[in-house]
């Protein structure tokens, strides 16, 4: 099996047995599903093939830029669809409102199936070629099935797919676009994962599935690369990003810490997770100090379908995200995050769905608590397109006041019913 030199082996985050990348298993045997493994690599050889001086040369745009830090072999070829290099927007009018000095947008709405899980997804494409498989399997609760559809239409491979019947019509819309054999499951996300599992073992399919695949993280940390890169090796002081399996926040740490190691930093940010109250089982288990692995699942419910986990399975690693960086957990309420949606495109022109909204409102709910200062360096981590979500974003808009009206077609009604900003 091909992979990449660099990687040393697979610790399991509970009991922090090694296993060789070559054993082609995703979680520990001992732990079961919980026993999420993390990708460890010999940082003084990758340090031989990468640095800060061949980057700022480097002509490759896309997440590919960093590949000797990724779980991949050298020659294992990408999805040809660009991956990664979004832009990182400087909000100026957004800071002002918020009271902050300088706030960026890590716009990820960007992203080719418009969502931060293409840059897991590819991976995946790529470790399943690697592995030799031919078909690719994920249970989602829309992006990363989204994600994982258009890598696969764009390298050419087979995927199927098990979304819970509630993903929004959007998402499905993608699916089937993208050419995925699309399963509608009667039940919960964890429903559908649970069978996903089922199906890929029986079948033999790769299995991509978030906060099991400990490759996914692998590939979400390049977000954090970018982030760096594009502030000239600055590292900002607070990171906001929505948090449903942890998957990303996980990502995100790993991607710090790989720089520190690297040298390329000599900081952290603080990591900020942000859960809609509706399903908030990290900012529970945070307050109730109890044990992270056995803390109880909770009945998720909110309008941020991508954030809505009763059970993170990424959630030992979102846990060390947030505590070995000193960041917080905060919780915000499902008309916070919508009427985010309005606040965020109309003053900085990025477009959010839901899920990648919450960043925002998590901004807000700190400046309340007094967990961030006017002279922080900010960034917002947007993780999914607002095209995904039409309704949602009607639901904000309204909260908001934003309303289209309906007129006859004569100047006059245009003139009585005009602002007088516009006038
Ligand atoms: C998946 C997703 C998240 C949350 O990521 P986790 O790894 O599940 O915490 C946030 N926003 C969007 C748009 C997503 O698709
Ligand atoms: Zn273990």
């Amino acid at each position: 099996m091909k992979t990449s030199k660099f990687i040393t082996g697979l610790r399991c985050t509970i009991c922090d047995r090694m296993y060789a990348p070559t054993e082609n298993i995703f979680t520990c045997p001992e732990h079961g599903n919980e026993g999420i493994l993390d990708v460890e690599y010999d940082y003084s050889a990758i340090a031989n093939e990468i640095s800060k001086s061949s980057l700022a040369k480097s002509r490759d745009f896309t997440q590919w830029r960093y590949t000797p830090l990724l779980p991949v072999h050298p020659e294992t070829a990408p999805p040809p669809i660009p991956v990664g290099w979004t832009p990182l927007v400087k909000a100026d009018r957004l800071a002002e409102i918020c009271g902050i000095n300088t706030l960026h947008l890590k716009d990820d709405t960007r992203q080719p199936t418009g969502s931060l899980k293409d840059r897991a997804s590819a991976v995946a494409v790529m470790k399943a070629k690697e592995t030799g498989a031919t078909v690719i399997t994920t249970a989602s609760t829309g992006n990363a099935a989204a994600a994982l559809s258009g890598m696969c239409a764009s390298a050419g491979m087979e995927c199927v797919i098990f979304v819970p019947k509630s993903a929004p019509p959007a998402k499905i819309a993608q699916l089937l676009a993208y050419g995925a054999h699309v399963y509608l499951v009667d039940g919960t996300y964890d429903q559908a994962f649970a069978l996903c599992l089922e199906a890929s073992a029986h079948f033999g399919w790769y299995n991509r599935n978030t906060g099991y695949n400990p490759y996914m993280a692998e590939g979400k940390k390049t977000a954090a690369f970018e982030i760096c890169e594009q502030l000239g090796w600055q590292v900002p002081d607070q990171i906001y990003v929505g948090v449903g399996d942890g998957c990303i926040i996980s990502g995100l740490h790993k991607g710090f810490k790989d720089m520190l190691k690297l040298g390329w930093i000599d900081s952290m940010p603080r990591l900020m997770g942000v859960q809609a109250a509706g399903s908030d089982y990290m900012y529970r288990a945070a307050a109730s100090g109890e044990d992270i692995v056995t803390y109880p699942p909770i009945n998720a419910a909110t309008v941020a379908d991508s954030i809505s986990a009763g059970l993170p399975r990424d959630r030992i690693k979102a846990a060390r995200a947030v505590n070995e960086t000193n960041g917080a957990w905060l919780r915000v309420e499902d008309e916070a995050i919508l009427a985010a949606i309005p606040l965020l495109a109309a003053s900085s022109g990025v477009f959010a769905e839901p899920a990648a909204a919450a960043s925002l409102a998590g901004l807000n709910e700190a400046k309340r608590l007094k967990l961030v200062r006017p002279e922080d360096s900010v960034v917002l981590l947007i993780t999914g397109n607002g095209l995904k979500d039409v309704a949602s974003t009607m639901k904000g808009c309204a909260l908001s006041h934003k309303e289209a009206m309906t007129i006859s077609p004569k100047l006059a009604d245009v003139r009585d019913k005009l602002p007088s900003s516009l006038h």
